[in-house]
C-alpha cells in the first residue's frame, strides 16, 4: 500500500525528533519541505541523504499536480515543515486534502511529534484538557474583535506570535482583557528557553525591562474567564 507521511520535526532541540521520524525520512523516496536548506540541516544530523523538493504557502498550484503525479507514479513522500507538526500554523493541509481526494487508496501517516503549542502548554500550568488555539493573530482587520473574544472565553487561550507584534499584542492584552494570568514561553527547547507569566501588565513590563528578551519565537497563552 502506498504511504504518504506527515513527519513532526524538531521546534529548537535538534534531538527532539522521533526514532520512527527519523527511520521513516530515511526510508521515503522525497522529502517535501518548507525549506529545504532548514530541513537539509536536519537529515545532515542524522545522516539522511534523501532527495529533497520545497512545498510551501507560496507555492502554486502546479506544485501539488507535479506531486500528486509523483504519488501516481509510486513514489512515497514525506512533509515536513520547518518546525514542529505541519499545517498547524504551516503548509501542508491543501495538499493533503488533495492527496485524500485524488488518492483514497494512499495511507496517510501521521508521524506525531513536536508543536510549540502542545509543549508551551504542557509548561504553562495553565488548564489544558480543553483550550482555544487561534494560530497568528490578525494584523489589523478583525484584531480588536478578536481580543474582545479573548476576554470573554472559558477556556484557555493560546496563540503564536512573532517578536515584532509581542509587545503590540501585550498592549492589546492590557487593554481588551484586563489583568488575566498570562504565560508566555519563548524559545521552547532552545538555548534562550525561558516562561515568563504573570497578570498582563507585569508580563509587558517584564518585557519592557528587558528588551534583549523581544526576540525569537514565541506562544502566548491567556487564562480562561
Ligand atoms: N507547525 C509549528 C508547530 O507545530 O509548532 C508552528 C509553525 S508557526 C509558522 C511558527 C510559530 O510557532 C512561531 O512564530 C512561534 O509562535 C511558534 N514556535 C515555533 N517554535 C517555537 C519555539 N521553539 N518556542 C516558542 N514558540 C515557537
Amino acid at each position: 500500500m502506498l504511504k504518504f507521511y506527515v513527519v513532526a520535526t524538531p521546534i529548537g532541540n535538534l534531538e527532539d525528533i522521533t526514532y520512527r521520524a527519523v527511520r521513516t525520512l530515511g526510508e521515503v523516496d522525497l522529502i517535501l519541505c518548507e525549506d529545504t536548506r532548514v530541513t537539509v540541516n536536519l537529515l545532515n544530523k542524522y545522516g539522511i541523504n534523501k532527495p529533497t523538493m520545497s512545498y510551501h504557502s507560496q507555492s502554486k498550484l502546479s506544485k501539488i499536480d507535479k506531486i500528486l503525479e509523483m504519488i501516481g507514479e509510486g513514489k512515497t513522500l514525506a512533509l515536513v515543515s520547518d518546525a514542529g507538526t505541519p499545517t498547524i500554523s504551516d503548509p501542508g493541509s491543501v495538499l493533503v486534502s488533495r492527496v485524500r481526494e485524488a488518492y483514497p487508496e494512499v495511507k496517510i501517516i501521521a508521524i506525531p511529534g513536536p508543536s510549540a503549542l502542545v509543549s508551551a502548554l504542557s509548561i504553562s500550568g495553565l488548564p489544558a484538557s480543553e483550550f482555544v488555539f487561534l494560530g497568528f493573530l490578525p494584523h489589523k482587520k478583525g484584531r480588536e474583535t478578536l481580543f474582545k473574544e479573548i476576554s470573554e472565553m472559558k477556556r484557555t487561550v493560546a496563540f503564536y506570535e512573532s517578536p515584532h507584534r509581542i509587545m503590540k499584542t501585550l498592549d492589546s492584552l492590557k487593554k481588551y482583557v484586563g489583568e488575566r494570568k498570562i504565560v508566555i514561553a519563548r524559545e521552547i527547547s532552545k538555548i534562550y528557553e525561558e516562561v515568563v507569566s504573570g497578570n498582563s501588565s507585569e508580563v509587558e513590563k517584564y518585557f519592557l525591562d528587558n528588551k534583549d528578551k523581544i526576540r525569537g519565537e514565541f506562544v502566548v497563552l491567556v487564562s480562561e474567564k
